[in-house]
């Protein structure tokens, strides 16, 4: 199968070259915005395109709000302090996922707690974070939840959207609001995804984007943070240092951050933008290809779940067991088609691996099978 896949790929990105796993492609005005920065210059934290870039996120996303950031990781930052996470809290989250993830909630000196995915959407199980909440949490008073052992908050959970693929969404809102946790969406790689028709990101009350340069569309280094009216300011007092406004005094009111995007980068985001549908399409296509290519052999292609449409950010197949995963990368990563195995959980890096955990049974399944396929936007 590793040959057919390997001719697949080099017919259909057309060369014999190196061909990586994802490369951003700029066929639109970007250069133009970005000079036009320049020639402004407005390259910094204020600018036209920094507000054009959020307006355009909010409407495309159907967000009332959307907050541009220096990254991914900084708007999950953000994002979790918005939502009330304080030092000392636990926060639940998947181990199947981006090391970013863990790290914001690291940040805020909160504790990762682990729960298992689902099979089908390679994301946060419903079913699984029910279990680990009624063995070990109780409500209290308040109306906060909290450990039974510990005491600990249980302040938010942040599923996410593994390759694009939406999690199940419906199950997450319900149980989080039977348990009053505040749900955050870690959207980075699922701009563009919907689920039951709505796009994700939009869930909770906040979500997150990033355009970073291995994304489905990228500003360079870049994030987004979604939300409604009632945080947006916060939001923006916090990523440009807290600064009151005011003509010319340096007041600051509270520990802040510089986490705003740049205009630089945010010229190149509108630009992309102008190109997401095209590049969404790009992506389905391959993957319907790849769907093809891998029916009725022993890779099983990952698709999007039921009722929802997927951007397709990053295909992926289960191999049958480690060996044969080794092998596939083995084989296509030698004949410079480059593939990846899925993360490894983070439960097993240093930082993580004494965190508190449920049962991962589908993580550590997941973990030893999925390989990741070339997936840039190639337009035929
Ligand atoms: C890309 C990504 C992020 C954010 O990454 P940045 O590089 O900081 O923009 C966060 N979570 C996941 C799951 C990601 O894939």
């Amino acid at each position: 199968m590793s040959d057919q896949l390997i001719q697949f790929v080099r017919d259909y990105f057309g060369t014999n070259e190196f061909i990586p796993l994802h490369a951003p492609v700029f066929p639109g005005r970007e250069k133009e915005y970005v000079a036009d920065t320049i020639e402004s210059t407005f390259v910094s934290s204020v600018g036209a395109y920094v507000d054009r870039f959020e307006q355009d996120m909010a409407s495309y996303t159907g967000s009332p709000k959307a907050v541009a950031t220096v990254n991914g990781t900084a708007a999950l930052h953000i994002a979790l302090k918005l939502a009330g996470v304080e030092a000392g809290d636990l926060v639940i989250t998947q181990p199947l996922t981006f090391v970013a993830t863990c790290n914001a909630i690291a940040y805020c000196n909160a504790e990762p707690v682990f729960i298992d995915v689902d099979r089908d959407t390679l994301g946060l199980s419903a079913k699984a974070l029910e279990a680990w909440l009624e063995e070990h949490a109780n409500l209290d008073s308040e109306g906060v939840c909290r450990t039974r052992t510990d005491n600990k908050v249980v302040r938010a959970c942040v599923p996410m959207h593994t390759f694009g693929h939406p999690a199940d969404l419906d199950r997450l809102v319900s149980v989080t609001r039977r348990w009053n946790i505040a749900l955050i969406e870690d959207a980075a790689e699922s701009l563009g995804s919907y689920y039951k028709g709505q796009h994700t990101g939009t869930f909770g009350v906040l979500g997150t984007l990033s355009f970073n340069g291995n994304k489905i569309m990228t500003t360079g280094g870049g994030g987004m943070i979604l939300t409604g009216e009632a945080l947006e300011t916060r939001a923006k007092h916090l990523t440009t240092t807290a600064k009151k406004p005011h003509p010319f005094e340096y007041i600051h009111d509270e520990l802040g951050y510089n986490y705003r995007l740049p205009n630089l980068n945010a010229a190149l985001g509108c630009a992309q933008m102008e190109q997401l549908e095209t590049f969404i399409e790009a992506k389905r296509a391959l993957a319907g290809s790849y769907e093809g290519l891998f029916s009725g052999t022993n890779l099983e292609f990952v698709k999007e779940p039921a009722e929802c449409r997927s951007n397709y950010w990053l295909n992926a197949v289960i191999c049958d067991d480690k060996a044969h995963r080794d092998e596939l990368l083995e084989a296509t990563n030698q004949q410079g088609v480059m593939t990846r195995p899925i993360w490894a959980l983070m439960n097993h890096l240093v930082m993580y691996q004494s965190c508190r955990r449920g049962d991962l049974s589908n993580a550590e399944w997941l973990e030893a099978r999925v390989v990741n396929l070339p997936s840039s936007v190639v337009t035929k």
